[in-house]
């Protein structure tokens, strides 16, 4: 009888090893952890080029109407997520402005951001179209990247693979709730991108740039 209890212990720690239990609510795994780092300065990416196009664009109002009334938060409900799972902060001067547009100081993806925001921008700078069109873009990569495992995260070497991170992947409520609800501000944003956007090239002439073009007409409702 020793001997079974002994075996089925040693059973036990290493079913335990091999299958990590579910995270509980302060208790973030791995994935989830990198995923919500990563969401703070991808919305602060967000804010930050949108704020950059409406000094550039003044007539065009939907940049700072964005960045303001809704990017801004958006940053600032995942830094405050982070806080509330004891995470760091990787931008904490991210509200310092204007001193704070376009620096990601996040130790794995800061670089990544860093990069996206010059291209962003510089496309941006060619012309209102185009500027538009960063908006569109930004808005279809954040779904992708709230949704499943952003592309950067998956190709860098930290255990976290395809699938493993992500609002498909985690169990978290309270991630869940977070994640739906940026979802939710993306699809808005993204329609009223396309809506100026096909005020100038025509209606129903928007061509997806991040997801499917069956993704983006779903949200557009067509
Ligand atoms: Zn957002
Ligand atoms: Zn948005």
């Amino acid at each position: 009888m020793r001997r079974n209890t002994f075996v089925f212990a040693i059973a036990f720690v290493v079913l335990g090893m091999c299958m990590p239990l579910p995270s509980s609510a302060g208790d973030l795994d791995a994935g989830e952890t990198t995923h919500l780092i990563f969401m703070r300065e991808e919305e602060k990416l967000a804010r930050d080029v949108y704020l950059t196009l409406a000094t550039l664009y003044p007539d065009e109002p939907s940049f700072s109407t964005i960045a303001e009334g809704s990017e801004q938060t958006h940053t600032d409900t995942v830094r405050d997520m982070l806080e509330k799972y004891g995470i760091p902060d990787p931008n904490p001067d991210a509200n310092i402005l204007p001193d704070s547009i376009g620096v990601f100081t996040g130790a794995d993806y800061g670089w990544y951001f860093t990069e996206k925001y010059g291209a962003l921008v510089e496309r941006g700078t060619i012309g209102v179209l185009d500027a538009l069109h960063v908006g569109a873009f930004i808005e279809e990569l954040d779904m992708l990247d709230i949704v499943g495992c952003p592309k950067v995260i998956v190709e860098t070497d930290n255990g976290i693979g395809e699938g493993q991170c992500g609002l498909e992947y985690t169990d978290e409520s309270e991630l869940q709730t977070m994640y739906t609800h940026l979802l939710d501000g993306s699809k808005d944003h993204l329609r009223a991108y396309v809506k100026n956007i096909e005020t100038i090239i025509g209606e129903g002439n928007y061509v997806a740039q991040v997801l499917t073009q069956e993704q983006v007409d779903d949200i557009l409702g067509r």
